[in-house]
């Protein structure tokens, strides 16, 4: 569960407010997992506006790019990101 890159900011693509800690799509790759920045999302949007009814999204639910494999739940903590879940 190791990110391809950290990025060093994230911006809820649904609100537009940055991101402390909230859900991440990637892309498999050799390297890691890609992030697919354009598509993240922070907790309070994946619950309320994303997900249904105040449950975890999924990763359709974020974007319907392809290349997504599977959905991160990240944090930034002061080291840089954390991946907490992934599915
Ligand atoms: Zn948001």
């Amino acid at each position: 569960m190791t990110l391809a890159f950290e990025p060093s900011t994230l911006t809820c693509a649904v609100c537009g407010d940055g991101i402390d800690s909230g859900y991440l799509p990637v892309t498999g790759t050799d390297g890691g997992d890609e992030p697919l920045t354009d598509a993240a999302a922070c907790d309070a949007c994946g619950f309320t506006a994303v997900g249904m009814g105040g449950c975890a999204p999924e990763l359709d639910d974020l974007t319907d790019d392809p290349a997504a494999d599977a959905l991160c739940h990240v944090r930034f903590t002061g080291d840089g990101v954390e991946v907490l879940r992934r599915k």
